[in-house]
């Protein structure tokens, strides 16, 4: 680094990513992994954001054995789920079974964002080429003549302007990068919010992610250990409406779809213990412009349904670096290359999106304007055929067209 003028710090690098989530940290992984200089910068001081989620897919358990990191990082703790379980009303219905699908891991893994996120900061710190600056946020971008040549950025310490070959907007569904950049995005519309909480966890309680659905209520917990992270599913809008009347109505919601919290719902004392989280369905129509890329949410901002947000994420970063790997090792990426990423991934972003936009219309949109309940006769099919379990087993595990790593380790170790 060194100082600009007027106090603005100076920074080159070949590939600057903005954004430390799933999308973000991976590419940077492989991007330093094969040897090109690559910069990360975290708006946030670490990476213990609780909103993701805590699903890894058995496909990104399989790049992590690609990548012969598999045995090391199951070492972390975590829950292996075998089977997909959800409570429709009265009836516990199974409902996927990931132990056939053709991966090294048949199950999907819950392990907290964070760990995964600092696993994978870990492993890149080990190469030379790879560098993050945590607590800083991208502000805009830097153009000359229509192209992307870096990002301004504040961090505690001051401003800075980061010079980059190429710009890479991994910052999530509300992405600032992909708004100054000014692509066009197609909104796909979502009928819910979610509110985010935290209730503690008895020894007694069961250890599996517990989804449950009844008249007019959706609930999906998943295990912290200590806590459960629970995500209440509403429809948009009706959060002021659901306030207005009041918490004791609210924990008695809780309680009715999961009994067993009955005594420790009162831990919910306050509307400040549950954040609201806006669902955003959309994508871009165009990923890239010269010299900047979106990848993951910021390029297709998809619905918790189906918990499939993070592997997407993920396989965008596989398929960004198999594409840019190599070039970006002695030059910038051209506009074909950019193009050639969106052209690999836009058909499974689009395959999810409707899957999603589906469920989403079918399903959550009527339970959450239902006064009773009844299991759909296509959820009881799959529940009865086991064979059937194996479609929603390939599509959330899986997804569709999985990528694989094809990137080098330059092994340019620290
Ligand atoms: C309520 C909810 C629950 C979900 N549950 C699941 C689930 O269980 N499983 C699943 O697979 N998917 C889930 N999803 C979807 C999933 O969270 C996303 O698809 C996934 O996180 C996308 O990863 P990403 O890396 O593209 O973006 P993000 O995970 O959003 O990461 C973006 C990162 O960029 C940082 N950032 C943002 N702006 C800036 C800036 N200006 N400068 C620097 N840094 C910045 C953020 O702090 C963040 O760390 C859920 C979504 C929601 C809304």
């Amino acid at each position: 680094m060194h100082q600009g003028t007027v106090g603005v710090e100076r920074v080159n690098t070949r590939c600057c990513i903005v954004g430390g989530g799933p999308a973000g940290m991976m590419l940077a992984y492989l991007l330093a992994r094969a040897g090109v200089d690559v910069l990360v910068l975290e708006k946030h001081a670490d990476f213990l954001r609780d909103f993701r989620g805590d699903t890894i897919h058995p496909s990104t358990l399989e790049l992590m054995y690609e990548l012969r990191l598999l045995e090391e990082f199951l070492q972390r703790p975590h829950d292996e789920v075998r089977q997909l379980n959800g409570w429709i009303g009265e009836s516990l219905l199974r409902l996927g079974d990931f132990t056939h699908l053709p991966t090294h891991c048949k199950f999907i893994a819950f392990m907290p964002q964070w760990d995964f996120l600092s696993f994978l900061a870990e492993q890149a710190r080990r190469y030379r080429s790879f560098g993050l600056l945590m607590n800083t946020e991208a502000t805009d971008l830097l153009v000359e003549d229509g192209l992307v040549t870096g990002v301004r950025a504040k961090s505690a310490q001051g401003q800075l302007e980061i010079r980059a070959g190429l710009t890479i907007a991994a910052d999530g569904r509300h992405s600032v990068i992909r708004q100054k950049a000014g692509l066009e995005i197609i909104d796909l519309g979502a009928p819910m919010d979610v509110l985010w909480m935290r209730i503690s966890r008895a020894e007694s309680d069961a250890s599996i992610t517990l989804g449950r659905i009844d008249a007019g209520k959706f609930l999906v917990m998943l295990n912290r250990r200590t806590y459960w992270q629970c995500a209440f599913v509403i429809a948009k809008g009706s959060y002021e409406k659901l306030r207005a009347s009041g918490l004791p109505a609210f924990r008695a919601h809780l309680a009715e779809l999961a009994p067993f919290l009955r005594d420790r719902v009162e831990e919910i004392a306050d509307w400040e213990q549950i954040k609201l989280l806006t669902v955003v369905v959309d994508r871009l129509k165009r990923w890239w412009r010269p010299g900047l890329l979106c990848i993951g949410d910021a390029a297709h901002a998809m619905s918790p349904v189906g918990g499939v947000g993070i592997n997407l994420a993920i396989q965008d970063a596989v398929a960004a670096a198999n594409i840019l790997a190599g070039p970006l090792r002695t030059r910038a990426a051209n506009d074909d290359e950019l193009a050639g990423v969106q052209g690999r991934r836009e058909f499974p972003t689009r395959a999810t999106q409707r899957m999603q936009i589906a469920v989403q219309n079918n399903v959550i949109k009527r339970v959450l304007g239902s006064t009773h309940i009844k299991a759909p006769w296509i959820l009881k099919l799959v529940d009865r055929w086991p064979l059937l379990q194996r479609i929603p087993a390939r599509l959330i595990g899986m997804g569709f067209r999985p990528e694989h790593v094809k990137t080098p380790d330059a092994q340019s170790l620290r």
